[in-house]
């Protein structure tokens, strides 16, 4: 029995208690999902939490039984006729195509109209839980009936129900929607629309250190940083086909002057427009541009989510053109520089998925050669999905996992011979005949929103010092040592940290709290000794034990710190 059965059978479990508990409630599907198995019902009165509870101690007693899951094939007419009373059913008996087998699934009491994969007996069921209860449209169509849909969860044990309980409560405290406001990151502001991403102080702050680790690398690697529009006419689009392929992805067009104009959704148009401004020889080749360009994408209101699922994003992108015969050698470095990316940012595991396209053309050979041969000379391992890649050509995804095990796709870096076809691009040949360069685009980060709200969640908004906003803040204990706080203060700012100085008239005890739950990785408490004497007293994040030291012994120490990037 797979866990997907198991779930699936916990969802027959759940529409038994609710037949027996609310009986006027109509059963429609239950599958299993990633993180357990949902079941929608029609009912006018909404389930409240108080009969979640109720309907998962019948549940308990179901599984308890150890009721068996016994199936039967039956006439279509007599599904039809055991469902008269409920139209979801009917609908689903009436839609299963002919020639195939209809069955009906039943424990103890209760009996479904179901295809099967299911467990033994209902006493399989180590572990159930019920989550939430949430509205969902029958079959997902917003014009169809609401229904309500009992989400639960279910494990062969109980400890490994309680091992995910804990992780899901682990990664409600590292919400990244949550720590940023109460970190003051960041906020999307409901008037003006969602899914548009304010940068507070703070979080601009991490955005640049991070924008400036990327520039360094790029800038070591040959890359030219140029600029271009948020704005531009919508043939830019026709001409490179995310008009015909990308629409429903993009903002609505703006008319100017009686011509139409589109927010871009993707910098490659722009980085094309500049190289195919100048003419180049082979001997310029790669040309390399990167931008960190804010592109905008029409999301559905629904599926926004923080920084993770947004309408306006700023990608770490970049756009090479070179030779096929340099494809290898770019792909090589674009991956070094992604690896550089990831471990700088303390993320040791990650996956590689290399996809294909599905019409292939005469070039995708070449572009999927020069992939694996890079992966390979670097010694990365990468799994294949035949068929997945975009319109462009083969893609590499990269995927990470966070602290907690969390999967993230992030970077992307696709082969393209596509645009250079439809913009004819071209550079002059040591034979003296034009030839089409290849591109590759690539982001690496990803976008800068996505990429924070994952380190976020990452650090548990716990930022080493290096990305720190605040990297230490002086906390005096009387406002007699205000004056020597600020010495200090100007001393450390001088030596290049980020220092807060608390002016506030509170106690001690309440300003290391506060400044605790801003996860501020060093409290420095001055007192009248420390003003005497020099020094500060360091109370380092996640270490119970102070300690005083001069202010140039905690300068060096923080140097180190910050420049081995702990
Ligand atoms: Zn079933
Ligand atoms: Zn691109």
């Amino acid at each position: 029995m797979t866990l997907d059965e198991l779930r699936h059978t916990a969802a027959h479990v759940l529409a038994y208690a609710v037949q027996d508990l609310f009986p006027e409630a109509k059963p429609t599907i239950g599958p299993s999902i990633d993180s357990g198995f949902y079941y929608d019902f029609e009912r006018a009165e909404p389930f409240t939490a108080d009969d979640l509870s109720k309907l998962e101690k019948r549940m308990h007693e179901i599984v308890k039984r150890d009721y068996e899951m016994t199936g039967r094939r039956v006439e279509r007419s007599e599904a039809l006729d055991r469902y008269r009373d409920n139209p979801f059913k009917v609908e689903l008996a009436r839609d299963i195509p002919e020639g195939e087998p209809i069955t009906l699934y039943t424990i103890g009491e209760f009996t479904d109209l179901c295809r099967g994969g299911h467990a033994k007996s209902t006493g399989e069921i180590g572990a159930v839980k019920l989550m939430s209860v949430a509205g969902a449209y029958w079959r997902g169509d917003e014009h169809n009936p609401m229904l309500q849909r009992i989400y639960g969860t279910a494990f062969p044990t109980q400890q490994e129900l309680d091992d995910y309980l804990a992780f899901l409560e682990e990664a409600a405290k590292r919400d990244h929607r949550k720590l940023g406001p109460e970190l003051d990151l960041y906020s999307v502001e409901e008037e003006a629309g969602g899914g548009l991403v304010f940068w507070h102080p703070k979080g601009t702050l991490v955005r640049s250190i991070v924008e400036n680790f990327i520039r360094e690398g790029l800038a070591e690697r040959g890359y030219q940083p140029v600029i271009t529009p948020h704005v531009v006419h919508e043939k830019l689009y026709e001409t490179s086909g995310h008009l015909e392929n990308f629409a429903h992805g993009m903002f609505g067009p703006i008319e100017v002057e009686g011509q139409r104009f589109r927010l871009k959704p993707m910098n490659c148009p722009g980085h094309i427009l500049i190289y195919k401004g100048q003419a180049h020889s082979y001997r310029d080749l790669p040309i390399r541009y990167s931008e960190f360009g804010t592109v905008y994408r029409f999301e559905r209101s629904g599926t926004l989510h923080g920084l993770t699922r947004v309408r306006g994003f700023t990608q770490d992108d970049a756009h090479l053109f070179c030779t096929t015969e340099q494809l290898q050698g770019e792909f090589e470095q674009t991956l070094d520089e992604a690896l550089r990316l990831m471990k700088a940012f303390d993320f040791d595991d990650f996956e590689y998925f290399l996809s294909t396209r599905e019409h292939r053309g005469p070039t995708d050979d070449i572009a999927e050669a020069a992939i694996r041969n890079a992966l390979e000379s670097r010694n990365l391992p990468y799994s294949l999905d035949e068929g997945g890649g975009a319109f462009y050509g083969p893609k590499l995804d990269i995927n990470l996992h966070d602290a907690i095990g969390r999967k993230w796709q992030l970077g992307t870096v696709q082969v393209d011979f596509i645009l250079p076809e439809r913009f004819e691009l071209k550079y002059r040949g040591s034979d003296g005949n034009d030839h089409r360069p290849v591109m590759i685009h690539r982001a690496l980060a990803g976008s800068m929103e996505r990429f924070f709200g994952v380190l976020i969640e990452h650090f548990g908004g716990n930022f080493p010092a290096w990305l720190a906003p605040a990297q230490a803040v002086i906390a005096p204990i009387s406002e007699h040592q205000l004056d020597y706080a600020h010495e200090v203060a100007a001393k450390l700012r001088a030596a290049g940290f980020r220092i807060d100085v608390d002016e506030s008239n509170e106690k001690l005890g309440y300003k290391i709290r506060h400044w605790k739950t801003q996860k501020v990785p060093f409290i420095l408490v001055v007192g009248k000794a420390e003003a005497a004497d020099g020094t500060v007293n360091v109370n380092e994040r996640g270490n119970e034990a102070k300690r005083t030291v001069p202010i140039d012994a905690f300068a060096a120490e923080l140097r180190e710190i910050v420049d081995a990037r702990r």
